[in-house]
């Protein structure tokens, strides 16, 4: 199964979907960069996920905060203080390891060394801002977007006057000093975080909860994960961070075990209470119907867009058997494809054929992505496009000249139909509604 992966690497490398960060330096260990079709496929997956928990819903504000925030933020969302993970060096090969990931604690798992006693690890990136390097200048890189929705409850408040129940949603990068990362994009030290923070009244988070659960599971699904490879797992009371009452993550099935994909928590009133508390602010809701003031409760679903758009290509990566050649297919929902249409003119050496396939690939691209390629013969076309995805491929042949009509092959069914070339926009945007 491991091998899943070393082929999802490679072709994301060939194809242009992931590069290995500064790699004509060697690589910046853990740091990954999307090309041309890593970003459309990244851009679909955050804008589904806007679609669906901002565009389509009445109850929900979107935003997007800075990265660098005011220092207290993390003193008072107690990140300072809590937010490490417990590590232990080896004292030979000084290689680090997360505590929780050593079967023996005082052997080195790489050179049998001998380990250091375990000590924790903060997980904040620190930086200083402005010219002088010194404590009064230091600030941290967000490890969550999160923080960015709760200092900015009271201007929501203002601005919008929100009723509860109702919610912000955020998509951000967030950067955490991970002791362990690896596994592609799985876990990285700078990554895109898709948060919602759900503000309910007390008495309804644990419905809440379970209702952001549902939904967003559903949500993968509806994208084409496949049922078998996602699972719900709630956290046991040991596991919950330290804001957190109750948690489920939603986990897939990757090549190298069950791994979370987007943990969902009831994290009480706990943020807004601290922030309170620590700005001087009152960020209690008013309801001015029952006259009360309170701090709500908030339910927060959290995913990672790097380990979705992972999920999406392990999940819809196949290969199959076509007489005696082998096809790689990566089955990606159409909506989510990096590319939805690619125009290929089956002889490039006939001008006519090829001024209709521009002339139509042209008018695709003020609908939707679609590409132009002549670079090669039509099998061959046919093969890069199914691998990277491209649901719908256009083919524009010597009788197409005659009857105005073009071939549309189907990405997974290979089947083939002849559709007039003044009809293909409507035909081609009808199957592709995200
Ligand atoms: P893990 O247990 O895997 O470290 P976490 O429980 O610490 O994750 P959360 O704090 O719940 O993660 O963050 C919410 C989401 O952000 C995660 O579900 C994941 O999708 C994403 N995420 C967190 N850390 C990373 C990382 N280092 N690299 C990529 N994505 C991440």
């Amino acid at each position: 199964m491991a091998d899943v992966m070393d082929k999802i690497v490679s072709l994301c490398k060939r194809r242009g979907f992931i590069f290995q960060g500064s790699d004509i330096y060697g690589g910046l260990a853990n740091t990954w960069d999307y090309g041309p079709y890593g970003v459309e496929l990244k851009n679909n997956v955050k804008r589904a996920w806007w679609k669906a928990n901002v565009y389509e819903r009445d109850d929900i504000l979107g935003m997007d905060a800075s990265i660098l925030m005011h220092p207290k933020v993390w003193e008072a969302s107690g990140h300072v203080k809590n937010f490490f993970d417990l590590k232990r060096d080896c004292k030979s090969c000084k290689k680090r390891f997360k505590d929780a990931d050593l079967k023996d604690k005082n052997k080195c798992p790489e050179c049998a060394g001998e380990l250091t006693e375990s000590r924790p690890f903060n997980l904040m990136f620190e930086t200083h801002a402005g010219a002088v390097s010194d404590e009064a200048s230091l600030i941290y890189l967000r490890p969550e977007t999160a923080q960015g929705m709760f200092v900015n409850f009271l201007n929501i408040l203002d601005s919008r006057h929100p009723k509860l129940p109702f919610g912000l949603a955020q998509i951000g990068k967030a950067f955490r000093n991970e002791i362990t990362p690896g596994n592609l994009t799985f876990r990285t030290r700078e990554f895109e975080q898709m948060e919602i923070e759900y503000f309910v009244r007390p008495e309804d988070a644990d419905k809440k909860l379970q209702e952001w659960i549902e939904l967003h599971f559903e949500w993968y699904l509806n994208y084409g994960i496949k049922k078998e490879n996602l699972r719900k797992r709630p956290h046991g009371p040991e596991e919950l961070a330290h804001y957190a009452r109750a948690c489920t993550d939603i986990e897939y099935n990757f090549p190298f075990g069950w791994s979370e994909l987007e943990g969902i928590a009831n994290r009480t009133d706990f943020d807004l209470k601290q922030h309170a508390e620590s700005s001087g602010q009152d960020l209690r809701y008013f309801d001015d119907k029952a006259k009360e003031r309170f701090y709500p409760y908030i339910i927060e679903p959290s995913g990672g867009v790097d380990r979705t758009v992972l999920a999406f290509l392990v999940d819809a990566y196949h290969e199959e058997q076509v007489k005696d050649d082998t096809r790689v297919v990566l089955a990606l929902d159409k909506g989510l494809a990096p590319v939805k249409a690619a125009v290929l003119p089956l002889l490039k050496n006939r001008p006519e054929i090829v001024e209709l396939a521009r002339a139509i690939s042209k008018d695709l691209k003020q609908h939707m992505v679609a590409v132009y390629d002549d670079t090669a013969a039509i099998g061959k076309l046919y093969r890069r496009q199914d691998e990277v995805g491209t649901p719908f491929c256009v083919t524009i042949d010597v009788q197409s000249l005659e009857d105005n009509k073009a071939t549309v092959r189907d990405r997974d069914s290979m089947q083939q139909e002849r559709i007039s070339v003044d009809a293909l926009k409507e035909y081609l945007l009808e199957k592709l509604t995200i």
